[in-house]
């Protein structure tokens, strides 16, 4: 957003509440079509270019399939996040890190914002401020939504030769945890390895990771940063207010992520480039910030609600969602890959897993239960 809003010529300040660069803990896969919405190019931060992609359930191949064509790139979010920074710096962006948002005041178009090192005056207060976004707070935007948690370790293997096994490959294994998945992401000198859930009250996550380890065959030498947890917020409710005349939320604070898979980045991207568009015309034309939540719940929320269903399906029954992936994890596989590259939405999917997978009566069922 920084990027774009400079690049408009608006005079945009960004404020970090960390040092730059910041460790974050994330598998740092960006997917083809977050980095065909990126606008720019971000190969010099890319560690590793995914080709194949493998499910599995327990270690048991599901799946697999090589691409011609990358279809994830993989990044450290201290590098990439730092990268964004550095592009946009350079079309003007002022950058205070070290600096927490505390609040806003005042009327639409005459804002005060107060930080822990001060206060400026603004226009327009956007906030991509994460899953407990106090720019939501501040705005008064009552942003429902579910969560699930993912734990990560970045580790270092005992025998080198397993990180050249993963390399340019994606894992992604079923059955490791309830309500979720893990998974292997290789970087240039170490693997990003993850749990995750949406299941509420697990216990004994790092017990979940090592077994994880165990069973990926991996003993790890060193940690590159300890093992960290963090929430991602899913199935963002449709009725939520992402913006009003004062300011807007976007990514991880509006509340959209993939249900399926975690997935943040590329909504973080997309309603990034929506804000700035919607901040522009404020400044241009004066039209109001509001707009910006009809434009993203036009381009996002159906597709979301769908694979809020599928997600449903596949990791709130453990009996049906064995099933499933032992009888259609060919074509799982293959339609969740067709929705990280943009060839087909979750509505497409859902209805080819369904035909495949069960009678009408059992499927009705299921929605209603959703819904
Ligand atoms: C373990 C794990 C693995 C994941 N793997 C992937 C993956 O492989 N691919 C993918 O696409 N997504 C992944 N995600 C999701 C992804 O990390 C998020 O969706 C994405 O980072 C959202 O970006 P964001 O900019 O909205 O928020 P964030 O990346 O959370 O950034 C928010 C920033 O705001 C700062 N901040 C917070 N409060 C304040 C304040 N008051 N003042 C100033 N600054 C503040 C924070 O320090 C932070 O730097 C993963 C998530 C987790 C937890």
């Amino acid at each position: 957003m920084g990027y774009d809003l400079s690049q408009y010529g608006l005079k945009v300040l960004l404020v970090e509440k960390e040092s730059l660069p910041r460790y974050k803990a994330c598998g740092g896969g960006l997917t083809r079509r977050t980095l065909d919405a990126l606008p720019f190019d971000v190969s010099p931060v890319i560690e590793d270019y995914t080709y194949t992609a493998r499910m599995l359930y327990r270690n048991r191949l599901l799946y697999v399939k090589t691409h011609d064509k990358p279809i994830v790139g993989m990044v450290m979010r201290d590098d990439f996040d730092y990268f964004l920074i550095e592009q946009a710096m350079a079309k003007g962006l002022v950058v205070h890190d070290d600096t927490a948002f505390e609040s806003v005041s005042g009327r639409a178009g005459e804002l005060l914002i107060k930080t822990s090192k001060g206060s400026y005056k603004a226009k327009v207060v956007a906030g991509a401020d994460g899953v407990n976004s106090s720019v939501a707070k501040a705005l008064d935007l009552k942003i429902k939504h579910d969560v699930m948690m993912a734990i990560e370790g970045e580790v270092c293997p005992e025998d080198m030769g397993m990180l050249e096994k993963f390399r340019n490959s994606i894992d992604l294994d079923f059955g490791v945890i309830p309500g979720g998945y893990g998974w292997v992401f290789p970087k240039k000198d170490h693997l990003s390895i993850g749990v995750g859930s949406s299941i509420r009250g697990l216990r004994d996550w790092k017990g979940y990771f090592r077994s994880y380890l165990e069973l990926k065959g991996i003993i790890p030498e060193s940690m590159k940063y300890p093992v960290r947890g963090r929430l991602i917020p899913i199935n963002p409710h449709k009725g939520n207010i992402l913006s009003n005349e004062r300011g807007l939320v976007a990514g991880d604070a509006a509340g959209f992520t993939d249900p399926m898979t975690g997935e943040g980045i590329f909504y973080a991207v997309r309603q990034a480039a929506i804000a700035s568009q919607v901040i522009k015309d404020v400044f241009l034309s004066g039209s109001s910030v509001a707009e910006y939540t009809g434009l993203v719940k036009r381009e996002f929320m159906n597709d979301l609600i769908w694979a809020k269903r599928m997600a449903h399906v596949l990791y709130r029954y453990p009996a049906i969602s064995r099933r499933l992936l032992f009888r259609c994890g060919e074509a799982l596989g293959e339609n969740q890959t067709a929705v990280i590259l943009s060839q087909q939405t979750y509505s497409d999917v859902f209805r080819k897993i369904a035909i495949l997978m069960l009678n009408p009566i059992r499927l009705l069922s299921l929605l209603s239960q959703n819904d």
